[in-house]
């Protein structure tokens, strides 16, 4: 019996297993930095491949480190580093964005490389690309839409019909007309994701603080993002209309943060607006467009395959998968193959912010394209194959590198010693989630979201599906198979789902509002924490007199002094504040001549305490119970 082994046992053997001889088992080790670079994904035959070695011996060195694995499940970051150290070995794991260029090399489309050997007489200017940012309520959706609707050609053409996730306005700076691209899903979230997933979309940041409150903590979260990712800032301090607004202030405050205004001879541009009133826009956008031609150099080739980002997507029940995209490089056309992460397709159509059609978008244009055969996640890097085909394979290899790397996230990290035990005590609890929203920004955001829960460590969260579109058949059947909750994000059932749901006993919630989710994931996250109890008091009687009865033992005639004593209850015996019998049941309790269940303060009863008899008078007994603790 293998598991019953002495710690010391098995310890022995793998010191053995170490010597020279290896007892047996041969592994060829490293001299403790030869370096291994596995994907994310790999199994213990992929490491075995790399350092030559028989794929079993490895299972049974990781057996003796504590961790079972078959030889072909894929192990994450951790298993694989407890075993290199072991064997001499250091780990480098290809990182998502490394493997994903990889995965693209073997196309021969090498993007970094594309963008060396671009020459200045390529490279053409391009507008900059916006995200507003900054804490709640201080003005962000009203400045992208006060931005909007400033918008000479919006005018022209009867307004901005469609939010589709990005949008461009034209602007008359220093007698040039020129273009800025704003991204339309305000909120460091979306920021964040897409940074997160390697892309970086966003050329400057406008920080907008509200006058009349101030630097809040998402003020700071969002200027720490911008800075860690080296965007520009231009400070939108906004409701400057509103009585009690210190514009004056806010300079003040943001100095702390390097951000220094530049009346105040920093190099931050702040400007005064009032999105509400539509005052100071021309400004802002003057600004940022001086903050764009002083700090950066913006500038793409339009004349090749487009490169880009998508910025948003959903499922369109007549016209299939639409994605928002922003052209970073090159020039998109109808008729362009296309993938999208792991989706791929033909450009079908495109359309810009207004609903017209578009034929060709260059660099820094969002656009709507139609004809993705699946739904692309905010943040999915988009470019143009030379064929359909070629599209087809970059999306199907990088499905299966995600689900590679997801199957290693999934397993569970539990160490053999206490595995059986763990269970046993139901100390492994996973709370096992579906998403699905109606736009790919939104389900990542929940994601990213709910996976910061801080629920300490003895339950897991883990999303095992997200997607964008109704819940589906497809939904139930994997939250009844690895018992899930689905969460659905401004979705529905799709036909016939529900019933489906209902008999197989799935919990199913609706959400158009992410924090509502998140707060209903938490209090559920907490509630399936073991609960914690402490000792809570009942009552305390004092003994008066002592009773002996040869057949119940001896019986404490007592004065009920606090709370009440009820039968069945624990209880202990005191003297002199020292306890002289604890664990003990309220086996009998009478009022005069009758049994009673319950006696309150101030009134006298007979105690009986089983076949403990050492009472004697003045002593103090007192009842108790477990109760659970509520958790903070
Ligand atoms: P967000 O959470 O940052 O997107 O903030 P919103 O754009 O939703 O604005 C929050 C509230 O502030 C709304 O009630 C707006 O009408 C109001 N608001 C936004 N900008 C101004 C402004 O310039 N002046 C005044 N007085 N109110 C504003």
């Amino acid at each position: 019996m293998r598991g019953r082994k002495s710690k010391r046992a098995k310890r022995q053997e793998f010191e053995q297993m170490q010597a020279p001889s290896l007892g047996g088992v041969q592994v060829p080790r490293g001299n403790g930095r030869t370096v291994v670079r596995l994907r994310h994904g790999s199994s213990l035959n992929d490491f075995a491949d790399k350092i030559d070695a028989n794929p079993a011996s490895l299972v049974t060195v990781l057996f003796h480190l504590g961790e079972m694995a078959t030889a072909t499940q894929s192990l994450d970051e951790d298993t694989f580093g407890t075993l290199a150290v072991e064997l001499g070995y250091v780990i480098e794991m290809v990182s998502a964005e490394e493997e994903d260029r990889e995965l693209l090399g073997a196309f021969d489309i090498d993007l970094d490389q594309e963008l060396a050997d671009e020459d200045d007489e390529q490279l053409q200017p391009r507008p900059p690309v916006v995200t507003v940012m900054g804490h709640v309520d201080h003005g962000k959706t009203k400045l992208l839409d006060a931005i909007r609707s400033t918008d000479v050609v919006a005018g022209e053409a009867g307004g901005i019909t469609q939010h589709i996730g990005a949008y461009q306005v034209r602007h008359v700076h220093e007698g040039v007309d020129r273009a800025l691209t704003f991204i339309d899903t305000p909120g460091h979230e979306a920021f964040t994701a897409m940074r997160a997933r390697g892309a970086q979309v966003t050329d400057i940041a406008i920080l907008v603080v509200a006058a009349d409150d101030g630097v809040m903590p998402q003020t700071i979260e969002a200027l720490n993002h911008a800075q860690a990712a080296g965007v520009p800032i231009v400070v939108a301090v906004n409701k400057v209309d509103k009585e009690g607004a210190n514009p004056a202030k806010i300079r003040q405050q943001l100095t702390e943060y390097n951000l220094v205004a530049e009346e105040y001879g920093g190099d931050t541009m702040f400007v005064d607006v009032s999105a509400k009133q539509n005052q100071g826009i021309d400004s802002l956008l003057e600004a940022v467009l001086l903050t764009a031609d002083a700090a950066l150099d913006l500038r793409a080739n339009p004349d090749k395959d487009a490169r880009g980002v998508a910025i948003e997507a959903n499922l369109d029940k007549g016209r299939g998968a639409v994605a928002t995209v922003l052209v970073q490089s090159g020039t998109l056309h109808v008729g362009d193959a296309i993938v999208a992460g792991t989706a791929h397709g033909r450009v079908r159509a495109m359309f810009d912010e207004h609903g017209e059609t578009v034929t060709a978008a260059g660099p820094a244009r969002p656009v709507m394209v139609l004809g993705l055969a699946s739904v692309p996640r905010a943040g999915d890097t988009l470019l143009v194959a030379s064929d359909e085909r070629t599209a087809r394979q970059i999306a199907e290899k990088r499905e299966a590198a995600e689900r590679a790397a997801l199957l290693a996230k999934r397993r569970k990290r539990i160490s053999l010693e206490d595995f059986t035990q763990a269970l046993q005590q139901g100390k492994v609890e996973t709370l096992n989630l579906v998403l699905k929203g109606d736009v790919s920004g939104a389900v990542e955001a929940l994601e990213d979201a709910l996976l910061k829960i801080d629920v300490g460590e003895e339950v897991d969260l883990r999303v095992i599906h997200r997607g964008v579109g109704a819940i589906t058949q497809n939904d139930v059947n994997l939250a009844t198979v690895d018992n899930a909750i689905i969460i659905g994000f401004n979705v529905k059932y799709a036909e016939r789902v529900e019933e489906l749901a209902d008999r197989e006993g799935v919990d199913v919630r609706f959400y158009s509002v992410i924090y509502q989710a998140i707060d209903d994931v938490e209090a559920a996250l907490k509630g399936m924490l073991k609960p914690e109890y402490e000792e809570a008091q009942l009552g305390t009687a004092e003994v008066r007199e002592v009773f002996r009865s040869s057949k119940f033992g001896n019986i404490a005639g007592s004065l009920v002094r606090s709370g009440e004593i009820r039968r069945n209850t624990k209880a202990r015996v005191l003297r002199n504040g020292t306890v002289v019998g604890d664990n003990l049941t309220i086996e009998s309790l009478k009022r005069f001549k009758d049994d009673a269940t319950e006696v309150r303060e101030g009134y006298e009863c007979g105690i009986g305490l089983g076949s403990f008899n050492n009472i004697e008078i003045g002593d103090t007994i007192e009842t108790w119970e477990m109760r659970e603790k509520p958790r903070s």
